[in-house]
């Protein structure tokens, strides 16, 4: 049954929240699922490769991708810019795979207008106090931005009404077990399976 066209999937989450992990289990265990793997003009972090974690540009090369209209959404997060692309994950959807951007709050609640059917799941850390230990476990970020990405992060668990699932990440493999349940839960949905219940009324394939 289903359609052939993929599921487009938010994921969105507070930095400390573990969001990265879960998702590339959910993806090892799930072949049809698909990275859309964002723009930044964020310097890259220790062990972040090009073209997997992110596609690194400067300001001009971001500016000149967003005049052109290839950004499905983008936004400013702390102070760099982040970018979904466009053409990537149509295509994507198109050959039938699914799709998960993994994007802040404001980029999500902008993708949920423009294609309302977009599965949105929030990601959220079991307890309060795990969000600034991870995010000082990660020890990339000075002390002040710690601060500031600690606030940020309580401020955007408030969003978390805006989603249609969350996910608890206290164990990586039973978040990742979530995403996987909430996916085929969608693709059960009388409202993804329009066509395939007119075949089989009115014949065809
Ligand atoms: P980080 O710099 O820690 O990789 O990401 C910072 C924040 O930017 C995270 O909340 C992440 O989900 C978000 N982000 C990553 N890529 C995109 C994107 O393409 N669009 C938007 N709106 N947010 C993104």
């Amino acid at each position: 049954m289903q359609n052939k066209r993929g599921l487009l999937i938010v994921v969105s989450g507070p930095s400390g929240a573990g969001k990265g992990t879960v998702l590339a289990h959910t993806i090892v265990n799930y072949p049809t699922l698909r990275y859309s793997v964002s723009v930044t003009t964020r310097k890259p972090r220790e062990g972040e490769v090009e073209g997997v974690n992110y596609y690194f540009k400067t300001l001009e090369e971001f500016e000149e991708l967003l005049s052109r209209g290839e950004f499905l959404e983008h936004q400013k997060v702390y102070d760099n810019y982040y970018g979904t692309p466009l053409s990537k994950v149509k295509q994507q959807l198109d050959e039938g795979f699914d799709v998960v951007l993994e994007i802040d709050v404001k980029g999500a609640l902008e993708v949920k207008n423009k294609y309302p059917d977009a599965v949105m799941i929030f990601i959220s850390p079991a307890k309060r106090e795990t969000i600034e230990e991870r995010l000082r476990g990660r020890s990339t970020e000075s002390e002040e931005q710690l601060k500031i990405r600690t606030a940020s992060a309580i401020e955007e668990i408030k969003q978390a009404v805006f989603y249609d699932y969350i996910v608890v990440n206290e164990d990586v493999a039973r978040g990742a077990a979530d995403i996987i349940a909430i996916i085929e839960a969608e693709k059960c949905k009388v409202k993804n399976n329009k066509k395939f219940i007119d075949n089989l009324i009115y014949g065809g394939n």
